[in-house]
């Protein structure tokens, strides 16, 4: 099997790094990080530079098919040429598997150990949480993922 691309977003894309998390791809994003500092991680940590600053171009020679320049400024149009360009196929399984907010791979939670945490209505109406070890964030399957998942397969990304 493939090993997953993995990616580092110029400080213009923060909506789109938090969209490949939650596709489930390795996504780095810092505001602000400097040309240089981001070149150097991507070549580093094998990851292709998604960049919507035409400065970037200036690195081409070192970076070569690793370098994207993103052509939109909407978010989701800017997933969809990620997508279309490198042929990704996202897939179902990993949605949702990353916290959105700082890239770490979610934990499964016994919902036992987190009843005190949670509002008692979610606490019995959801049975599927997750836990980002980082920030601490629980994530379950309310509404929101649905929404997500909508507005993903509507603009047929998954
Ligand atoms: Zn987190």
């Amino acid at each position: 099997m493939a090993i997953p691309m993995k990616f580092i977003c110029d400080d213009n894309l923060g909506k789109l790094a938090k969209w490949l998390r939650t596709l489930g791809y390795d996504t780095l994003f810092f505001d602000p990080i400097q040309d240089g500092e981001l070149v150097t991680r991507a070549l580093k940590e094998d990851r292709v530079v998604l960049s919507r600053d035409t400065q970037l171009s200036r690195f081409k020679f070192k970076l070569g098919e690793d370098l994207l320049h993103i052509e939109s400024d909407k978010p989701l149009n800017q997933l969809k040429q990620v997508i279309e360009y490198f042929k990704l196929k996202p897939n179902k399984k990993l949605l949702f598997s990353r916290c959105s907010v700082c890239n770490q791979p979610l934990e499964k939670l016994e919902k036992d150990i987190i009843k005190d945490k949670i509002y008692p209505y979610v606490y019995k109406t959801q049975d599927n949480f997750v836990r980002c070890p980082k920030c601490d964030r629980i994530y379950w399957s309310a509404t929101h993922v649905e929404k997500m998942t909508k507005t993903l397969s509507e603009h047929r990304i998954i």
